[in-house]
Protein backbone atom coordinates (compact mmCIF):
# COMPACT_ATOMS: atom_id res chain seq x y z
CA UNK A 1 0.00 0.00 0.00
CA UNK A 2 1.55 3.77 -1.23
CA UNK A 3 1.21 5.34 1.94
CA UNK A 4 2.16 9.23 2.47
CA UNK A 5 2.64 11.49 6.00
CA UNK A 6 1.45 14.46 6.52
CA UNK A 7 3.13 16.36 9.34
CA UNK A 8 2.32 19.66 11.07
CA UNK A 9 5.02 21.74 13.74
CA UNK A 10 4.43 24.95 14.64
CA UNK A 11 7.62 27.12 14.68
CA UNK A 12 6.06 29.43 17.20
CA UNK A 13 7.83 27.17 19.54
CA UNK A 14 11.32 26.79 18.90
CA UNK A 15 11.20 22.96 20.64
CA UNK A 16 9.15 21.99 17.64
CA UNK A 17 11.16 22.40 14.91
CA UNK A 18 13.97 20.59 16.28
CA UNK A 19 11.10 18.16 17.23
CA UNK A 20 10.45 18.08 13.21
CA UNK A 21 13.39 15.21 12.70
CA UNK A 22 11.83 13.40 15.82
CA UNK A 23 8.54 13.52 14.37
CA UNK A 24 9.74 11.99 11.38
CA UNK A 25 11.66 9.50 12.92
CA UNK A 26 8.45 8.33 14.90
CA UNK A 27 6.65 7.97 11.30
CA UNK A 28 9.34 5.77 9.88
CA UNK A 29 9.53 3.98 13.44
CA UNK A 30 5.67 3.50 13.35
CA UNK A 31 6.06 2.30 9.58
CA UNK A 32 8.10 -0.13 10.15
CA UNK A 33 5.67 -1.92 12.00
CA UNK A 34 3.08 -2.14 8.89
CA UNK A 35 4.83 -4.26 6.54
CA UNK A 36 2.56 -3.30 4.30
CA UNK A 37 3.02 0.23 4.19
CA UNK A 38 5.20 2.02 1.31
CA UNK A 39 6.15 5.67 2.39
CA UNK A 40 6.28 7.42 -0.54
CA UNK A 41 6.18 11.17 0.37
CA UNK A 42 5.86 13.55 3.01
CA UNK A 43 4.09 16.52 3.49
CA UNK A 44 5.40 18.75 6.54
CA UNK A 45 3.46 22.17 7.08
CA UNK A 46 5.17 25.04 9.03
CA UNK A 47 4.66 27.34 11.11
CA UNK A 48 0.87 27.40 11.18
CA UNK A 49 -1.68 26.24 13.44
CA UNK A 50 -4.56 23.87 13.26
CA UNK A 51 -7.15 26.82 12.63
CA UNK A 52 -5.77 28.09 9.47
CA UNK A 53 -5.79 25.37 7.29
CA UNK A 54 -6.25 27.43 4.11
CA UNK A 55 -2.85 28.67 4.62
CA UNK A 56 -1.31 25.16 4.36
CA UNK A 57 0.49 24.51 1.17
CA UNK A 58 1.38 21.16 2.16
CA UNK A 59 -2.16 19.86 2.79
CA UNK A 60 -3.24 20.96 -0.44
CA UNK A 61 -0.26 19.61 -2.63
CA UNK A 62 -1.38 16.53 -0.79
CA UNK A 63 -4.66 16.88 -1.54
CA UNK A 64 -3.89 17.45 -5.10
CA UNK A 65 -1.52 14.42 -5.37
CA UNK A 66 -4.76 12.06 -3.88
CA UNK A 67 -6.59 13.57 -6.39
CA UNK A 68 -3.95 11.66 -9.05
CA UNK A 69 -4.00 8.98 -7.06
CA UNK A 70 -0.61 8.99 -5.94
CA UNK A 71 -1.41 6.92 -3.01
CA UNK A 72 -3.86 4.77 -0.83
CA UNK A 73 -3.41 5.91 3.01
CA UNK A 74 -2.41 9.23 4.86
CA UNK A 75 -1.00 8.72 7.92
CA UNK A 76 -0.99 11.42 10.78
CA UNK A 77 -0.66 12.17 14.11
CA UNK A 78 -3.61 13.32 15.25
CA UNK A 79 -7.30 14.60 14.16
CA UNK A 80 -6.58 18.22 15.60
CA UNK A 81 -3.43 18.50 13.95
CA UNK A 82 -5.22 17.28 10.48
CA UNK A 83 -7.67 19.64 10.19
CA UNK A 84 -9.14 23.00 11.67
CA UNK A 85 -12.14 21.69 12.80
CA UNK A 86 -15.04 18.60 13.02
CA UNK A 87 -16.33 19.86 9.20
CA UNK A 88 -12.99 19.99 7.80
CA UNK A 89 -11.59 17.00 9.39
CA UNK A 90 -14.47 14.69 8.28
CA UNK A 91 -15.26 16.55 4.69
CA UNK A 92 -11.63 15.98 3.72
CA UNK A 93 -11.90 12.53 5.16
CA UNK A 94 -14.83 11.83 3.13
CA UNK A 95 -13.79 13.85 0.04
CA UNK A 96 -10.50 11.55 0.37
CA UNK A 97 -12.46 8.43 0.73
CA UNK A 98 -14.60 8.92 -2.14
CA UNK A 99 -11.11 8.54 -4.14
CA UNK A 100 -9.73 6.03 -2.66
CA UNK A 101 -7.61 7.27 0.04
CA UNK A 102 -7.88 6.59 3.96
CA UNK A 103 -6.79 7.99 6.81
CA UNK A 104 -4.92 6.55 9.60
CA UNK A 105 -4.47 8.71 12.59
CA UNK A 106 -2.01 7.07 14.94
CA UNK A 107 -2.44 8.52 18.13
CA UNK A 108 -6.33 8.80 18.06
CA UNK A 109 -6.40 5.41 17.00
CA UNK A 110 -9.04 6.43 13.94
CA UNK A 111 -8.55 4.72 10.68
CA UNK A 112 -11.21 5.38 8.19
CA UNK A 113 -10.90 1.97 6.30
CA UNK A 114 -12.42 0.25 9.44
CA UNK A 115 -16.34 0.55 9.45
CA UNK A 116 -16.60 2.85 12.90
CA UNK A 117 -13.76 5.07 11.66
CA UNK A 118 -16.08 7.76 10.69
CA UNK A 119 -18.62 7.92 13.95
CA UNK A 120 -15.12 7.64 15.76
CA UNK A 121 -13.58 10.88 13.73
CA UNK A 122 -16.63 12.57 14.59
CA UNK A 123 -15.97 12.86 18.00
CA UNK A 124 -12.77 12.95 18.03
CA UNK A 125 -12.95 15.72 15.99
CA UNK A 126 -15.23 17.64 18.20
CA UNK A 127 -13.13 16.99 20.58
CA UNK A 128 -10.14 18.23 18.97
CA UNK A 129 -12.59 21.45 17.96
CA UNK A 130 -13.44 22.29 21.59
CA UNK A 131 -9.31 21.77 22.54
CA UNK A 132 -8.75 24.13 19.97
CA UNK A 133 -11.40 26.70 20.94
CA UNK A 134 -9.90 26.50 24.36
CA UNK A 135 -5.78 26.59 23.50
CA UNK A 136 -6.97 30.16 20.91
CA UNK A 137 -8.35 30.98 24.59
CA UNK A 138 -6.13 30.80 26.82
CA UNK A 139 -3.31 31.62 23.91
CA UNK A 140 -5.22 35.15 23.72
CA UNK A 141 -5.10 35.56 27.30
CA UNK A 142 -1.67 34.76 27.42
CA UNK A 143 -0.72 37.03 24.60
CA UNK A 144 -3.24 39.85 26.51
CA UNK A 145 -1.01 39.78 29.36
CA UNK A 146 2.42 39.71 27.97
CA UNK A 147 1.28 42.46 25.62
CA UNK A 148 -0.06 44.11 28.63
CA UNK A 149 3.01 43.96 30.87
CA UNK A 150 4.92 46.89 32.07
CA UNK A 151 2.50 49.02 29.64
CA UNK A 152 0.69 51.98 31.38
CA UNK A 153 -2.39 53.14 30.40
CA UNK A 154 -4.07 56.27 30.49
CA UNK A 155 -3.22 59.49 30.54
CA UNK A 156 -0.57 58.89 33.23
CA UNK A 157 -2.34 61.67 35.75
CA UNK A 158 -1.79 59.38 38.60
CA UNK A 159 -1.47 61.07 42.05
CA UNK A 160 2.26 60.04 43.46
CA UNK A 161 4.49 59.14 40.19
CA UNK A 162 5.26 61.33 37.07
CA UNK A 163 5.74 59.29 34.25
CA UNK A 164 9.52 59.34 32.82
CA UNK A 165 10.08 56.87 29.73
CA UNK A 166 6.73 54.40 30.02
CA UNK A 167 7.38 54.26 33.52
CA UNK A 168 6.41 55.75 36.77
CA UNK A 169 8.64 57.62 38.78
CA UNK A 170 7.67 58.85 42.29
CA UNK A 171 7.09 62.43 42.91
CA UNK A 172 8.23 63.03 46.08
CA UNK A 173 5.78 65.19 47.80
CA UNK A 174 2.58 63.82 45.56
CA UNK A 175 3.84 60.43 46.95
CA UNK A 176 3.84 61.43 50.48
CA UNK A 177 0.24 62.32 50.40
CA UNK A 178 -0.41 58.62 49.01
CA UNK A 179 1.31 57.03 51.80
CA UNK A 180 -0.80 59.93 54.34
CA UNK A 181 -3.52 58.47 52.76
CA UNK A 182 -2.93 54.71 53.18
CA UNK A 183 -1.61 55.32 56.95
CA UNK A 184 -4.92 57.67 57.73
CA UNK A 185 -7.28 54.65 56.52
CA UNK A 186 -5.25 51.55 57.34
CA UNK A 187 -5.82 52.88 60.71
CA UNK A 188 -9.08 51.56 60.69
CA UNK A 189 -10.20 54.72 62.56
CA UNK A 190 -10.83 57.22 59.73
CA UNK A 191 -13.32 57.14 57.16
CA UNK A 192 -13.36 58.71 53.55
CA UNK A 193 -14.68 62.03 54.88
CA UNK A 194 -12.30 62.41 57.38
CA UNK A 195 -9.55 61.68 55.69
CA UNK A 196 -10.61 64.61 52.98
CA UNK A 197 -11.34 66.88 55.90
CA UNK A 198 -7.60 66.61 56.87
CA UNK A 199 -6.08 66.73 53.08
CA UNK A 200 -7.69 69.90 53.04
CA UNK A 201 -6.51 71.23 56.37
CA UNK A 202 -3.15 69.87 55.51
CA UNK A 203 -3.48 71.97 51.92
CA UNK A 204 -2.22 68.72 50.19
CA UNK A 205 -1.97 68.72 46.75
CA UNK A 206 -3.55 66.42 44.26
CA UNK A 207 -2.18 64.93 41.03
CA UNK A 208 -3.47 68.03 38.98
CA UNK A 209 -1.76 70.44 41.76
CA UNK A 210 -4.94 71.71 43.12
CA UNK A 211 -6.31 71.20 46.95
CA UNK A 212 -9.50 69.81 45.72
CA UNK A 213 -10.39 66.74 47.43
CA UNK A 214 -13.74 64.44 48.02
CA UNK A 215 -14.68 61.04 48.97
CA UNK A 216 -14.49 59.39 45.73
CA UNK A 217 -11.02 60.87 44.94
CA UNK A 218 -9.71 59.48 48.41
CA UNK A 219 -11.36 56.38 47.80
CA UNK A 220 -9.96 55.66 44.10
CA UNK A 221 -6.20 56.04 45.36
CA UNK A 222 -6.94 53.31 48.14
CA UNK A 223 -8.22 51.13 45.18
CA UNK A 224 -5.27 51.93 42.89
CA UNK A 225 -2.67 48.78 42.98
CA UNK A 226 -0.27 50.61 41.25
CA UNK A 227 0.72 51.98 44.93
CA UNK A 228 1.34 48.33 45.82
CA UNK A 229 3.51 48.40 42.65
CA UNK A 230 1.44 46.44 40.47
CA UNK A 231 -0.37 46.99 37.18
CA UNK A 232 -3.90 45.72 37.48
CA UNK A 233 -5.71 43.62 34.74
CA UNK A 234 -8.84 42.36 33.90
CA UNK A 235 -10.64 45.54 35.28
CA UNK A 236 -12.74 45.64 32.01
CA UNK A 237 -13.38 43.84 28.83
CA UNK A 238 -14.86 44.14 25.44
CA UNK A 239 -18.23 43.24 25.58
CA UNK A 240 -18.26 40.65 22.66
CA UNK A 241 -18.70 40.23 19.03
CA UNK A 242 -20.89 42.95 18.35
CA UNK A 243 -20.33 46.47 19.90
CA UNK A 244 -16.62 46.09 21.08
CA UNK A 245 -17.34 48.43 23.59
CA UNK A 246 -15.17 48.14 27.43
CA UNK A 247 -17.43 46.63 29.86
CA UNK A 248 -16.36 48.00 33.60
CA UNK A 249 -15.50 44.36 35.51
CA UNK A 250 -17.46 44.97 38.65
CA UNK A 251 -15.91 41.32 40.14
CA UNK A 252 -12.76 42.93 41.67
CA UNK A 253 -11.81 39.20 43.13
CA UNK A 254 -11.28 38.16 39.17
CA UNK A 255 -8.83 41.41 38.67
CA UNK A 256 -5.13 40.19 37.46
CA UNK A 257 -1.96 41.46 39.31
CA UNK A 258 0.87 41.69 37.80
CA UNK A 259 4.31 43.60 39.54
CA UNK A 260 5.34 46.67 37.74
CA UNK A 261 8.62 47.53 37.41
CA UNK A 262 8.18 50.73 39.17
CA UNK A 263 8.76 51.34 42.57
CA UNK A 264 5.92 50.88 44.88
CA UNK A 265 4.47 53.66 47.29
CA UNK A 266 3.14 51.53 50.13
CA UNK A 267 3.62 48.38 51.48
CA UNK A 268 1.99 45.07 50.03
CA UNK A 269 0.66 44.67 53.63
CA UNK A 270 -1.08 47.99 54.04
CA UNK A 271 -2.28 47.94 50.53
CA UNK A 272 -4.08 44.88 51.24
CA UNK A 273 -5.03 45.97 54.93
CA UNK A 274 -6.95 48.91 53.36
CA UNK A 275 -9.04 46.77 50.38
CA UNK A 276 -9.95 44.65 53.33
CA UNK A 277 -11.32 47.79 55.35
CA UNK A 278 -12.42 49.02 52.22
CA UNK A 279 -14.81 45.87 51.75
CA UNK A 280 -15.83 45.34 55.08
CA UNK A 281 -17.51 48.82 54.77
CA UNK A 282 -18.61 49.48 51.27
CA UNK A 283 -20.75 45.60 51.95
CA UNK A 284 -22.81 47.49 54.70
CA UNK A 285 -25.87 48.30 52.89
CA UNK A 286 -27.96 45.45 52.45
CA UNK A 287 -31.22 44.80 50.50
CA UNK A 288 -34.81 43.06 52.10
CA UNK A 289 -33.73 39.55 50.12
CA UNK A 290 -30.21 39.63 52.57
CA UNK A 291 -27.80 40.35 49.85
CA UNK A 292 -25.19 43.07 50.44
CA UNK A 293 -24.68 45.96 48.04
CA UNK A 294 -21.57 47.89 47.26
CA UNK A 295 -23.41 51.18 46.86
CA UNK A 296 -26.77 52.41 48.34
CA UNK A 297 -29.34 52.15 45.57
CA UNK A 298 -30.94 55.53 44.77
CA UNK A 299 -34.17 56.99 45.98
CA UNK A 300 -36.64 57.40 42.90
CA UNK A 301 -35.57 60.65 40.87
CA UNK A 302 -37.90 63.43 41.61
CA UNK A 303 -38.50 66.39 39.30
CA UNK A 304 -36.69 68.45 41.78
CA UNK A 305 -33.24 66.89 41.37
CA UNK A 306 -34.06 66.83 37.60
CA UNK A 307 -34.50 70.66 38.00
CA UNK A 308 -31.95 71.88 40.64
CA UNK A 309 -28.46 73.27 39.76
CA UNK A 310 -26.26 74.92 42.58
CA UNK A 311 -24.91 77.86 41.89
CA UNK A 312 -21.58 76.10 42.68
CA UNK A 313 -22.44 74.29 39.50
CA UNK A 314 -22.99 70.62 41.27
CA UNK A 315 -26.11 68.98 41.21
CA UNK A 316 -28.33 67.92 44.32
CA UNK A 317 -29.62 64.73 45.21
CA UNK A 318 -32.65 63.86 47.45
CA UNK A 319 -32.58 62.86 50.77
CA UNK A 320 -35.32 61.53 53.81
CA UNK A 321 -35.51 64.60 55.86
CA UNK A 322 -37.51 63.43 58.63
CA UNK A 323 -40.59 61.54 58.57
CA UNK A 324 -43.71 63.52 60.38
CA UNK A 325 -46.08 62.64 62.77
CA UNK A 326 -48.70 61.01 60.04
CA UNK A 327 -46.04 58.97 58.57
CA UNK A 328 -45.15 60.97 55.39
CA UNK A 329 -41.50 61.14 54.52
CA UNK A 330 -40.20 64.98 54.34
CA UNK A 331 -37.90 65.12 51.49
CA UNK A 332 -34.71 67.65 51.44
CA UNK A 333 -32.24 68.18 48.56
CA UNK A 334 -28.74 69.42 49.06
CA UNK A 335 -25.76 70.40 46.77
CA UNK A 336 -23.72 67.56 46.23
CA UNK A 337 -20.87 68.96 46.35
CA UNK A 338 -21.69 70.32 49.67
CA UNK A 339 -22.17 66.82 50.81
CA UNK A 340 -18.74 65.68 49.41
CA UNK A 341 -16.66 68.42 50.90
CA UNK A 342 -15.84 69.10 54.10
CA UNK A 343 -18.40 70.50 56.71
CA UNK A 344 -18.63 74.50 56.61
CA UNK A 345 -18.11 74.23 60.35
CA UNK A 346 -14.77 72.63 59.75
CA UNK A 347 -13.96 74.34 57.23
CA UNK A 348 -14.48 77.47 59.69
CA UNK A 349 -12.71 75.70 62.70
CA UNK A 350 -9.59 75.33 60.64
CA UNK A 351 -9.61 78.75 59.39
CA UNK A 352 -10.02 77.39 55.66
CA UNK A 353 -11.76 78.79 52.59
CA UNK A 354 -15.13 78.45 52.90
CA UNK A 355 -15.35 78.00 48.81
CA UNK A 356 -14.09 74.56 49.21
CA UNK A 357 -17.60 73.51 50.13
CA UNK A 358 -20.75 75.05 49.21
CA UNK A 359 -22.64 77.26 51.03
CA UNK A 360 -26.23 76.44 49.70
CA UNK A 361 -28.23 74.79 52.35
CA UNK A 362 -30.30 72.18 51.43
CA UNK A 363 -33.61 73.26 51.18
CA UNK A 364 -37.26 71.07 52.04
CA UNK A 365 -39.29 70.03 49.56
CA UNK A 366 -42.34 72.13 50.74
CA UNK A 367 -40.28 75.20 50.06
CA UNK A 368 -40.55 74.28 46.14
CA UNK A 369 -43.33 73.99 46.05
CA UNK A 370 -44.45 77.03 47.65
CA UNK A 371 -41.89 78.67 45.16
CA UNK A 372 -43.72 77.10 42.09
CA UNK A 373 -47.36 77.75 43.21
CA UNK A 374 -46.02 81.53 43.90
CA UNK A 375 -44.03 81.73 40.28
CA UNK A 376 -46.75 80.80 38.09
CA UNK A 377 -49.27 82.77 40.00
CA UNK A 378 -47.00 86.00 39.65
CA UNK A 379 -46.46 85.35 35.63
CA UNK A 380 -50.81 84.85 34.92
CA UNK A 381 -51.71 87.52 37.25
CA UNK A 382 -50.76 90.03 35.07
CA UNK A 383 -50.71 88.04 31.89
CA UNK A 384 -50.73 91.34 29.24
CA UNK A 385 -47.68 92.32 30.91
CA UNK A 386 -46.00 89.01 31.00
CA UNK A 387 -46.60 88.55 27.20
CA UNK A 388 -44.52 92.06 26.76
CA UNK A 389 -41.83 91.21 28.79
CA UNK A 390 -41.03 87.52 27.24
CA UNK A 391 -41.58 89.23 24.07
CA UNK A 392 -39.29 92.28 24.51
CA UNK A 393 -36.30 89.62 25.48
CA UNK A 394 -36.93 87.03 23.01
CA UNK A 395 -36.74 89.71 20.15
CA UNK A 396 -33.82 91.13 22.11
CA UNK A 397 -32.35 87.31 21.77
CA UNK A 398 -33.00 87.11 18.33
CA UNK A 399 -31.66 90.22 17.23
CA UNK A 400 -28.66 89.66 18.94
CA UNK A 401 -28.82 86.33 16.94
CA UNK A 402 -29.20 87.97 13.72
CA UNK A 403 -26.18 90.32 14.58
CA UNK A 404 -24.02 87.14 15.07
CA UNK A 405 -25.00 85.68 11.79
CA UNK A 406 -24.37 88.42 9.93
CA UNK A 407 -20.65 88.44 10.86
CA UNK A 408 -20.59 84.98 10.83
CA UNK A 409 -21.59 85.19 7.05
CA UNK A 410 -19.47 88.08 6.32
CA UNK A 411 -16.54 86.23 7.69
CA UNK A 412 -17.48 82.96 6.04
CA UNK A 413 -17.53 85.49 2.30
CA UNK A 414 -13.98 86.85 3.19
CA UNK A 415 -12.51 82.87 3.72
CA UNK A 416 -14.22 82.01 0.48
CA UNK A 417 -13.12 84.54 -1.68
CA UNK A 418 -9.44 84.40 -0.42
CA UNK A 419 -9.60 80.55 -1.05
CA UNK A 420 -10.57 81.22 -4.37
CA UNK A 421 -7.96 84.13 -4.69
CA UNK A 422 -5.21 81.12 -4.01
CA UNK A 423 -6.58 78.75 -6.40
CA UNK A 424 -6.00 81.75 -9.65
CA UNK A 425 -2.57 81.98 -8.27
CA UNK A 426 -1.78 78.65 -8.34
CA UNK A 427 -3.45 78.53 -12.09
CA UNK A 428 -1.10 81.41 -13.03
CA UNK A 429 1.47 79.46 -11.22
CA UNK A 430 0.92 76.60 -13.42
CA UNK A 431 0.47 78.51 -16.41
CA UNK A 432 4.10 80.05 -16.28
CA UNK A 433 5.43 76.80 -15.39
CA UNK A 434 6.23 77.19 -12.19
CA UNK A 435 4.24 74.31 -10.93
CA UNK A 436 3.94 70.91 -13.06
CA UNK A 437 -0.50 70.52 -13.72
CA UNK A 438 -0.46 67.26 -11.52
CA UNK A 439 1.02 69.49 -9.26
CA UNK A 440 -1.90 71.83 -9.81
CA UNK A 441 -4.26 69.28 -9.79
CA UNK A 442 -3.30 68.31 -6.03
CA UNK A 443 -3.88 71.45 -5.20
CA UNK A 444 -6.80 72.41 -5.76
CA UNK A 445 -8.88 69.24 -5.12
CA UNK A 446 -7.48 70.42 -1.60
CA UNK A 447 -8.69 73.49 -2.13
CA UNK A 448 -11.70 73.01 -3.92
CA UNK A 449 -13.21 70.49 -0.77
CA UNK A 450 -11.91 73.87 1.46
CA UNK A 451 -14.17 75.99 -0.67
CA UNK A 452 -16.93 73.69 -0.87
CA UNK A 453 -16.77 73.34 3.25
CA UNK A 454 -17.11 76.76 3.51
CA UNK A 455 -19.80 77.46 1.22
CA UNK A 456 -21.88 74.74 3.21
CA UNK A 457 -21.55 76.43 6.30
CA UNK A 458 -22.99 80.09 4.71
CA UNK A 459 -25.82 78.07 3.61
CA UNK A 460 -27.04 76.63 6.67
CA UNK A 461 -26.59 80.11 8.36
CA UNK A 462 -28.51 81.39 5.60
CA UNK A 463 -31.07 78.79 6.21
CA UNK A 464 -31.18 79.65 9.76
CA UNK A 465 -32.04 83.22 8.36
CA UNK A 466 -35.31 81.95 7.12
CA UNK A 467 -36.64 79.80 9.80
CA UNK A 468 -36.56 82.86 12.05
CA UNK A 469 -39.71 84.00 12.13
CA UNK A 470 -41.47 86.72 14.35
CA UNK A 471 -42.49 86.12 17.52
CA UNK A 472 -46.00 85.99 17.75
CA UNK A 473 -47.15 87.11 20.76
CA UNK A 474 -50.27 85.01 20.52
CA UNK A 475 -48.35 81.70 21.19
CA UNK A 476 -46.88 83.38 24.37
CA UNK A 477 -50.14 83.90 25.64
CA UNK A 478 -51.60 81.15 25.06
CA UNK A 479 -48.78 79.33 27.24
CA UNK A 480 -49.65 81.35 29.76
CA UNK A 481 -53.08 80.54 29.46
CA UNK A 482 -52.75 77.00 29.37
CA UNK A 483 -49.90 77.38 33.06
CA UNK A 484 -52.62 79.34 34.55
CA UNK A 485 -55.01 76.35 33.88
CA UNK A 486 -52.65 74.02 35.32
CA UNK A 487 -51.15 75.57 38.07
CA UNK A 488 -53.25 75.41 41.40
CA UNK A 489 -51.56 75.87 44.97
CA UNK A 490 -49.83 72.21 44.49
CA UNK A 491 -48.23 72.81 40.56
CA UNK A 492 -48.01 69.05 39.20
CA UNK A 493 -44.93 67.85 38.74
CA UNK A 494 -46.19 67.23 35.11
CA UNK A 495 -46.19 70.99 34.68
CA UNK A 496 -42.98 72.02 36.56
CA UNK A 497 -40.94 69.27 34.71
CA UNK A 498 -42.08 70.97 31.42
CA UNK A 499 -42.33 74.92 31.74
CA UNK A 500 -39.23 75.12 33.89
CA UNK A 501 -36.06 74.57 33.23
CA UNK A 502 -33.65 74.75 36.42
CA UNK A 503 -33.79 76.23 39.43
CA UNK A 504 -30.90 77.86 41.26
CA UNK A 505 -30.44 78.98 44.43
CA UNK A 506 -28.50 82.15 44.20
CA UNK A 507 -28.16 82.18 47.91
CA UNK A 508 -29.92 80.97 50.65
CA UNK A 509 -32.69 83.38 50.39
CA UNK A 510 -32.81 83.87 46.91
CA UNK A 511 -33.65 81.27 44.15
CA UNK A 512 -33.33 81.92 40.37
CA UNK A 513 -36.56 79.93 38.45
CA UNK A 514 -35.62 79.42 34.55
CA UNK A 515 -38.78 78.88 32.36
CA UNK A 516 -39.03 77.23 29.24
CA UNK A 517 -41.39 78.53 26.74
CA UNK A 518 -41.31 75.77 24.63
CA UNK A 519 -41.59 78.55 21.61
CA UNK A 520 -38.51 77.26 19.46
CA UNK A 521 -40.16 74.31 18.55
CA UNK A 522 -43.65 76.64 17.62
CA UNK A 523 -41.52 79.16 15.80
CA UNK A 524 -37.79 77.66 15.27
CA UNK A 525 -35.91 80.45 17.77
CA UNK A 526 -32.75 78.83 18.23
CA UNK A 527 -32.65 79.83 22.20
CA UNK A 528 -29.56 78.33 22.58
CA UNK A 529 -27.36 80.39 20.18
CA UNK A 530 -28.24 83.60 21.56
CA UNK A 531 -25.19 85.54 23.27
CA UNK A 532 -26.34 86.73 26.14
CA UNK A 533 -24.89 85.95 29.70
CA UNK A 534 -28.38 83.17 29.69
CA UNK A 535 -30.40 84.65 31.96
CA UNK A 536 -32.77 87.01 31.69
CA UNK A 537 -34.79 88.88 34.30
CA UNK A 538 -38.64 88.63 33.86
CA UNK A 539 -39.83 89.09 37.41
CA UNK A 540 -39.08 89.45 41.01
CA UNK A 541 -40.87 88.73 44.43
CA UNK A 542 -40.64 88.03 47.65
CA UNK A 543 -42.31 85.45 49.63
CA UNK A 544 -43.08 86.75 53.14
CA UNK A 545 -43.82 85.10 56.07
CA UNK A 546 -47.89 85.23 55.81
CA UNK A 547 -47.81 83.28 52.10
CA UNK A 548 -45.81 80.21 53.63
CA UNK A 549 -47.78 80.41 56.31
CA UNK A 550 -50.90 80.37 54.28
CA UNK A 551 -49.91 77.96 52.21
CA UNK A 552 -48.98 75.32 55.02
CA UNK A 553 -52.04 75.80 56.28
CA UNK A 554 -53.80 74.04 52.96
CA UNK A 555 -52.02 71.37 53.97
CA UNK A 556 -52.71 71.33 57.61
CA UNK A 557 -49.16 72.44 58.57
CA UNK A 558 -48.10 74.60 60.60
CA UNK A 559 -44.93 76.96 60.54
CA UNK A 560 -43.49 79.32 63.36
CA UNK A 561 -41.90 82.70 62.61
CA UNK A 562 -38.81 81.83 63.81
CA UNK A 563 -38.50 78.71 61.17
CA UNK A 564 -39.25 81.39 58.36
CA UNK A 565 -36.52 83.72 56.27
CA UNK A 566 -38.43 85.41 53.28
CA UNK A 567 -37.56 83.93 49.93
CA UNK A 568 -36.69 85.96 47.00
CA UNK A 569 -37.20 84.53 43.92
CA UNK A 570 -36.22 85.48 40.54
CA UNK A 571 -38.27 84.30 37.14
CA UNK A 572 -36.66 84.53 33.67
CA UNK A 573 -35.75 83.08 30.38
CA UNK A 574 -32.62 81.42 29.62
CA UNK A 575 -31.15 82.03 26.13
CA UNK A 576 -28.51 79.61 26.07
CA UNK A 577 -28.74 75.86 27.89
CA UNK A 578 -27.30 75.14 30.51
CA UNK A 579 -24.00 72.36 29.73
ZN1 LIG B 1 -23.45 73.93 45.72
Amino acid sequence: MRAVVYARVSTEHEAQINALENQLEWYKIEASRHSDWEITEVYVDQGITGTQAQKRPEFLRMMEDARKGKFDLIITREVSRFARNTVDALSYTRELKAMGVNVFFINDGINTATNDGELRLTIMSSMAQDESRKISERVKAGQKISREKHVLYGSGNILGYRRENGTYIPDPDQAETVRLIFQMYSDGEKGLTKIVNELYRLGRLDAGGHVSWDASKVSRVLHNATYKGCICYNKSHSDGYLTQKRVKNLDESSYVYVKGDFEPLVSEEMWDRCQQILLARSARVIDENGKKHKYMRNTPKSVWTAKLRCSCGAGFIQFKWRVNRDGAVVHGFQCYRRTRRPSISYLQEHGLDLGISCQIKAISEWKLDLMASKVFQNLTFDKGKTVKEVYRILNRCMAEEKTVRISRKAMLENSIAKQKERLDRYIDLCADGVITKQELMERRKGLDEQIAELQSQYESIEQEDERSGSIDMKLISQKLDEWQKAAKTDVSRELINSCVAQITPVSNEEFRWVLDFQLSEVKGINMTSCTMDGFMELARFVIPFEDAKAFKASRNQKIHRRDWTDLTVVVGIRSKIHP
